[in-house]
């Protein structure tokens, strides 16, 4: 399946894919062997790497796949004028991806959190999903004497997905930088998600997620996030600035 071509959101690329076509392309190059590196980019991804050139090149020159994650960046992307089908969360297509994982037989390898926490979301995961197979698990806190033997680990597991959830930017700089030495086929960096799928951290209700709202439940579950929420209206004012050179 050819992945449709990028738009572009305040210069970094987004491909307007709908999740079904997410997992087709993810899927195809798995099963021809082909890495793929995902990247589902929020508006606090978006706004991240405004300021942090490697990060957007990282962006820009080494995901496969950049997905529009987030309210802010389907509303982003439309109001440029492009046709954003649909909004893909990480945490959706991580579960999806368990799903397809389970039914193919690919090992599934779960790497970040907090001690415990991809164990407990890898059990999780077992259990709904019946015949899932977990590769292997290792927690997201790490020295960088600790990371040849954490590759080494996940090759000898015999993952073919790679899950790493050590938070934006962290995740994919650690991708990218392992890139060339990591056997999975799929590498993917979903945030807090092993915390939600362990039940550590609650996911939004479906009615706030729909009035697009989930960014202010996780702001009253987790005040602390409030610097990082600064984010978002300055990505409303770039997108409307952008929107007006446009014009
Ligand atoms: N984390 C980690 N290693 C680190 C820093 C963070 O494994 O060095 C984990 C942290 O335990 C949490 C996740 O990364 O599970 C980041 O979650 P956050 O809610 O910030 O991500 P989001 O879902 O907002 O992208």
């Amino acid at each position: 399946m050819q992945k449709k071509q990028a738009v572009s959101i305040l210069d970094l690329p987004v491909h307007p894919l709908t999740m079904e076509e997410a997992i087709t392309f993810i899927q195809t190059s798995v099963q021809a062997q082909k890495p793929v590196f995902v990247v589902t980019a929020n508006a606090e991804i978006l706004m991240l790497a405004q300021d942090d050139p490697a990060y957007k090149e990282l962006l820009q020159t080494k995901a496969d796949l950049v997905l529009p994650d987030g309210a802010g960046t389907v509303w982003g992307g439309r109001t440029l004028g492009y046709d954003i089908p649909e909004r893909v969360a990480g945490y959706d297509l991580f579960l999806r991806l368990l799903d397809v994982a389970a039914h193919q037989g690919w090992p599934v390898y779960f790497f970040g959190g907090a001690p415990g926490i991809a164990e407990a979301a890898a059990a999780t995961g077992r259990v709904r999903y019946p015949g899932l197979k977990v590769a292997g698990t290792h927690n997201g806190y790490f020295t960088e004497e600790q990371v040849p033997e954490i590759v080494a680990a996940i090759n000898a597991s015999g993952a073919q997905l790679l899950f790493a959830a050590l938070g934006a930017p962290k995740q994919e700089k650690w991708l990218a930088a392992q890139a060339e030495k990591l056997q999975p086929c799929l590498r993917m960096g979903i945030g807090g998600s092993f915390d939600v799928l362990a039940g550590k951290v609650k996911r939004a209700p479906a009615w706030m997620q729909e009035a697009r709202l989930e960014w202010l439940y996780r702001l009253l579950k987790q005040p602390s996030r409030f610097t990082r929420m600064l984010a978002l209206p300055q990505f409303v004012v770039r997108i409307l600035t952008a929107k007006h050179k446009k014009d």
